[in-house]
């Protein structure tokens, strides 16, 4: 093992909040670490994200600065700016190839790649998405509480996710875009809590700047709306690499992994919304601080 060069205790690819914490705890364990990350972290569409303490309100942009300004006094942690394309598992290390060609090698390996929402077909909701659109109201249901809200979903749970977010507002719209999947009581119960549903199709969102203003319906109507919570996006894991190296993948499709985001196999960990498909910012950060001293333990029982 001695020979190889670009030899790392740790490659994390991955540098949103999981891999940085995860990349933090390993560098003040005395890791030799290399963190690649191509940066297109799921909050970059948002203006601000909320919830994490000490940090509530903070930029996507900012949070990594901070983040990597952290990280640049452990020299011996490494952030290479790049796409990991390939990793292969020989019989003691991974051997890690990214977009530009570079190789690099490791005794372990973390994932936290995040995954790649894929929001449903409605004209104008992309323009308005982490502005005035969000999939969580945990995340950013303050910022709009009390104004008119919207629901957009049709799901199997879309009942529960509407009466949640009626808890910011009880000005409140549902648009299934189509014929609702609630039953009778379901739909009697939303109405008895002066939620208004609207099965007709959606033609258009109106907006101005990434601010919601409006539902247009196929019908002609028109329905003012403030902001729009999102029910049911599908999520699909940005990096498929752990998959094609073994890891199991579930029928939501996330990660399947064991106590710390270890996988089924050796020296391969998963953390962050590969595995949960929504963490959240504080999560994912504790899943990273949670691998990083598992990994750590899991070296220094190997070098007792
Ligand atoms: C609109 C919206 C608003 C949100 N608001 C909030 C909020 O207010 N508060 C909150 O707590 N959470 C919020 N979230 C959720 C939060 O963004 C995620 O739960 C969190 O970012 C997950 O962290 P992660 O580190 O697992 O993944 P990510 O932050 O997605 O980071 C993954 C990183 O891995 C990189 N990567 C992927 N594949 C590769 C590869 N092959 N090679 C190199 N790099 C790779 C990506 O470029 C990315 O930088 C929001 C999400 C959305 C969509």
């Amino acid at each position: 093992m001695k020979e190889l060069r670009n030899l790392f205790d740790i490659v994390i690819v991955g540098g949103g909040p999981a891999g940085l914490s995860a990349a933090l705890v390993l560098g003040r364990s005395k890791r030799k670490v290399m963190l690649i990350d191509d940066n297109k972290p799921r909050h970059n569409v948002t203006y601000e994200s909320h919830g994490y303490l000490t940090r509530d309100g903070i930029t996507p942009h900012e949070f990594k600065n901070i983040s990597r300004n952290e990280l640049a006094k452990y020299k011996h942690v490494e952030l290479m700016n790049e796409q990991v394309v390939h990793v292969e598992k020989k019989e003691k290390h991974f051997e890690t190839i990214t977009k530009n060609g570079v190789k690099l090698y490791s005794l372990k390996i973390l994932f936290a790649t995040g995954v790649t929402d894929h929001l449903p077909h409605i004209d104008g909701l992309k323009e308005i998405y982490g502005r005035s659109a969000f999939p969580c109201p945990y995340c950013d249901g303050w910022e709009f509480r009390d104004q008119p809200l919207a629901v957009i979903g049709n799901s199997d749970r879309i009942f529960e996710y509407t009466r949640s977010v009626q808890n910011w507002s009880s000005n409140l719209v549902l648009f299934t875009n189509g014929s609702a999947n609630l039953n009778m009581e379901q739909k009697k119960n939303l109405v008895q809590h002066q939620i208004t549903i609207i099965e007709n199709k959606i033609k258009h969102l109106n907006s101005e700047n990434g601010k919601l203003q409006s539902f247009q319906l196929e019908n002609g109507k028109l329905i003012l709306r403030t902001a729009a919570f999102i029910e049911g996006i599908k999520e699909t894991q940005s990096c498929k690499i752990p998959e094609k190296l073994g890891c199991r993948i579930d029928e939501n499709d996330a990660y399947i992994t064991k106590q710390n985001g270890l996988t089924d196999v050796s020296g391969l960990y998963i953390i962050g919304d590969a595995k949960n498909l929504f963490s959240g910012l504080i999560k994912s950060a504790s899943e990273g601080y949670c691998a990083g001293v598992s990994i750590n333990s899991e070296i220094i029982e190997e070098n007792w």
